[in-house]
């Protein structure tokens, strides 16, 4: 199974991640208000259109049927005022179908429904009894009227508008009404085509028996309509919009309103779906319009988030590192212009300088080598522990001078006591101040260097080595050092272990020859 190492997210992708989120859910957010606002604002105008449209429609016909009834209103009159004068009849009969143009035909009928006049002649219909449901509803309510649709003996659908004849002393004589068609060149028709509507918009009308006078789609003229919500409604006399489904189940927009004179209902709606259908259009311009916004304030954020986390990253960049020496000047020079940042850079510092401050006291406090004036053996094990505990990577040098032995045996034990005064003299002298410098025991020493890494570690061993082989040492000579080079590694080993690897180098050392280097283990 392969393993993958994660690498912990950085301060400025978490923020980039979560600026675009949110201007994400800002954009869809928008679009979302944006998509539903303009949608019940176009579905409201529409109802509202339509209602508007309805209501003057059914005005309209409203105007018609006053018109028609006012001007058999006149003949009435007349007719009352010249009972049995058939010339007057006849008169009156051909000025009111020639006058308005609606009626496609006028009868003057008497009280029993027997025709007197009749106009155009071609009805053929004087002296009958006239037994339509129009003129027989008119001649038992004997007043204005405005009948249902009905089929005419010639066949076709009309609507039949009547005023009764009173003599002036108040008996009822008959009625003079004229015909309406329904179908053919129909004056709902012309009235509802002379109304502004809006593109899909059409309007129906239907009388009280719920049959439909007027529909753009002419054969469906005559049909009787079940359950029609706004018929219904209109037919009640109210006025108003509603949301409803068509006879296929269309969902429509629909105003309607009543034609008080004839009790019919007036119903103008539209398709929802080609009200709505701007509504796409809308919300792409709304999308672009909304991308530079949304871009800008990204980059306003994104802008912002790299200024508030600049501090920071140099803050972590050099707690990375706390040991280099040159740590605390980089932390005194990173601007921390908000109180968080400044807080912990003055932890940092203060946190550096305790850590320095306690190494150095280590290596001069602790109890020195008389002999040298290097630190001891109680010294080295202090630092290290220190060094366990902040986790900060080491490289530690083990040195031991080459036949030793020899030397003492030579130029006697005082010669070698000089010969380790200068061997510790040069190690002091390779050392920064946070290094630590110990003779372990006998002719063997220790360099703790803190943050120096392997290779730098073993330029310096390198260089010591070079030094001491090339010192001249007063009645002695020349003595030589084998060197062991480990470092801690980024996991913070014990510090055992890290001892143990040197010394084994420096066998290692020892073994090739003496007077070398070793920094890694043997093959
Ligand atoms: P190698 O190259 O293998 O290290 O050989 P060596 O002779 O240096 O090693 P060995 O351990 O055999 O000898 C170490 C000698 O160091 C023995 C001892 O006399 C001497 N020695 C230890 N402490 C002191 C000291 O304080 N002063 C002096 N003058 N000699 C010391
Ligand atoms: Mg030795
Ligand atoms: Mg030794």
């Amino acid at each position: 199974m392969k393993r993958w190492s994660r690498k912990p997210l950085t301060l400025r992708v978490l923020i980039l991640v979560f600026v675009l989120l949110a201007a994400l859910a800002t954009l869809g957010n928008s679009l979302y208000v944006a998509y539903t606002v303009q949608r019940s604002a176009l579905i409201h105008s529409t109802l509202e259109a339509n209602r508007a449209y309805a209501a003057k429609v059914a005005s309209s016909i409203s105007e018609f049927i006053h018109s028609a009834q006012r001007n058999l209103a006149f003949s009435a009159n007349i007719l009352a005022a010249h009972q049995g004068d058939h010339a007057v009849l006849r008169a009156e009969a051909m000025r009111l179908q020639s006058q308005d143009t609606y009626f496609n035909s006028i009868a003057v009928v008497d009280a029993q429904g027997k025709v007197l006049e009749a106009y155009p002649d071609s009805l053929q219909i004087v002296g009958t009894t006239l037994r339509s449901v129009g003129v027989q509803q008119a001649l038992q309510l004997k007043r204005p009227t405005v009948s249902q649709a009905y089929v005419s003996i010639a066949g076709n659908l009309v609507v039949f508008i009547s005023q009764p004849i009173i003599s002036p002393s108040g008996e009822y004589l008959g009625l003079v009404g004229g015909s309406v068609y329904i179908l053919k060149q129909s004056v709902l028709h012309t009235i509802i085509g002379s109304h502004f509507h809006h593109e899909g918009t059409y309007a129906f009308v239907a009388d009280a028996n719920r049959r439909l006078l007027h529909h753009p789609e002419a054969q469906r003229v005559g049909e009787l309509l079940k359950d029609n919500p706004t018929v219904e409604s209109a037919l009640r006399g109210e006025t108003g919009s509603m949301e409803v489904q068509n006879t296929q189940g269309m969902e429509m927009l629909a105003g309607y309103a009543q034609v008080p004179e004839a009790n019919w209902a007036v119903v103008a709606q539209k398709p929802r779906d080609l009200s709505l259908a701007p509504l796409g259009l809308l919300m792409k311009d709304m999308f672009f319009g909304l991308i530079p916004a949304s871009l800008l304030g990204v980059l306003l954020i994104w802008g912002g988030a790299l200024l508030i986390t600049r501090p920071l990253r140099q803050l972590a960049y050099s707690a990375e590192r706390l040991s280099a020496p040159e740590t605390p000047g980089e932390l005194r020079a990173i601007n921390t212009w908000y109180r968080e940042a400044a807080a912990i850079r003055q932890a940092l510092l203060t946190g550096v300088g305790l850590m320095q401050q306690k190494l150095g006291r280590l290596s001069q406090e602790a109890q020195s080598d008389a002999l040298t004036g290097l630190a001891n053996r109680r010294a080295l094990s202090a630092a290290l522990i220190t060094l366990e505990q902040s986790a900060l990577p080491y490289a530690v040098l083990l040195l031991d001078i080459d036949h030793f032995k020899q030397v003492n045996d030579s130029w006697g034990h005082d010669a070698g006591d000089e010969a380790l005064r200068q061997v510790a003299s040069v190690l002091r002298d390779s050392s920064r101040a946070e290094d630590l410098a110990c003779r372990s025991g006998g002719e063997e020493f220790v360099l703790l260097l803190p943050g120096t890494s392997l290779e730098a570690a073993r330029s310096i061993a390198e260089r010591i080595r070079e030094t001491v082989a090339g010192t001249l040492i007063p009645q002695v000579g020349k003595v030589t050092l084998s060197i062991g080079v480990a470092e801690s590694g980024g996991t913070s080993r014990p510090s055992d272990a890290v001892l143990k690897q040197a010394d084994q180098r420096l066998y290692s050392a020892k073994q090739a020859g003496r007077n070398r280097v070793v920094s890694s283990d043997a093959p």
